[in-house]
């Protein structure tokens, strides 16, 4: 599946570059149909540097004095290039090279001799693969399309509000947390509480707004996630899978708790997954119908403290009735 996202955006990457050249070509023949000279010291400069390659190459020894005045001279045509730029009403950088990034010029890869996938590339391979179905985001469920009107306003007992304003508070912070996404103050978000109050609704709705801001999330759902750690723990299934969960900026898992314990293996992975993330302080978002007792009795004190250390988790409780038996009344 990764493979398939990659060799992608090789051929998108690789085709950016040839737009680029166009944009290039483009600029230079403006440019030079506002002032002539512009296209010709480009070409002079051209050739002086592929005539000083040549000769540089054929005598090695004189290839230093070559640059100290090739530098100079090409320093001077640049002068005069940048002047007349201005002088046509061009940007004094028109004629730089294009490109979309500046740190790999659009070739998705970093470093001299060990290439590194660039983070512009990094970051379109994982939005490729969380729009694959079975990824999890849901783009219909947005902050947009959230609609306070299916809780219900009531007061509740024993609270202050009722299961409405307290859900369009919820909304605000979690669209809060998306809006500054990955700069919180807090990494990462626990939501507690029965199932049909709306948790997994506003789930999707950050994963879709952090995706929309060029960020990589991945949701999924706990019995998923633990298919995946069992997988690369038994050396089988797609590797870069379990990489990606420690990897991905955002982390998503939906229904902690509803998927089987398997002994010596649920706890230390899921442990694993949490304090690596942790370590590289990567966001983490869970979703759990158990309540913090429950956590701990079910995954350990380690793992517990890990999940719901107020230092770096903020803790959002969902009460009231469910909306999906709301909706069907
Ligand atoms: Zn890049």
């Amino acid at each position: 599946m990764k493979d398939r996202a990659l060799s992608e955006l090789r051929t998108e990457y690789e085709s950016q570059r040839a737009l680029n050249r166009d944009e290039e070509r483009r600029r230079l023949e403006q440019a030079s149909a506002l002032d002539p000279e512009i296209g010709r010291l480009t070409e002079s400069r051209r050739r002086l540097f592929q005539d000083n390659a040549r000769e540089a190459f054929a005598n090695p020894t004189k290839a230093r004095d070559i640059s100290g005045s090739l530098a100079d001279e090409l320093q001077s045509i640049a002068r005069n290039i940048r002047g007349r730029l201005i002088a046509a009403g061009l940007p004094e950088d028109y004629l730089q090279p294009v490109y979309r990034c500046p740190i790999c010029r659009d070739f998705g890869y970093v470093g001299e001799p060990i290439h590194e996938m660039c983070d512009c590339m990094k970051r379109r391979v994982y939005a490729k693969l969380c729009h694959d179905p079975g990824l999890g985001i849901a783009a219909e469920e947005n902050f947009g399309a959230w609609d306070a009107g299916v809780f219900d306003p009531a007061p509740l007992p024993e609270e202050p509000r009722g299961q409405r304003a307290y859900m369009i508070r919820a909304r605000a912070l979690c669209e809060r947390f998306a809006n500054s996404f990955p700069n919180n103050e807090k990494h990462n978000l626990l939501f507690t509480g029965a199932s049909g109050l709306g948790k997994t609704y506003l789930l999707n709705c950050i994963a879709q707004r952090v995706l929309e801001r060029g960020y990589t999330p991945w949701k999924l759902t706990a019995y998923e996630l633990m298919g995946i750690l069992r997988d690369s723990y038994f050396e089988r299934g797609d590797p870069q899978r379990a990489q990606l969960v420690l990897d991905t900026q955002l982390l998503i898992i939906d229904d902690l708790g509803t998927e089987p314990i398997q002994e010596n293996l649920t706890i230390p992975q899921l442990f694993h997954v949490f304090n690596e993330r942790r370590n590289r302080r990567l966001s983490t978002i869970v979703s759990t119908n158990l309540a913090p007792t429950e956590i701990q009795a079910r995954y350990t004190e380690r793992l517990a403290s890990r999940l719901l250390d107020q230092r770096t988790t903020i803790f959002l409780k969902f009460i009231g009735k469910d909306v999906r038996l709301n909706l069907s009344e």
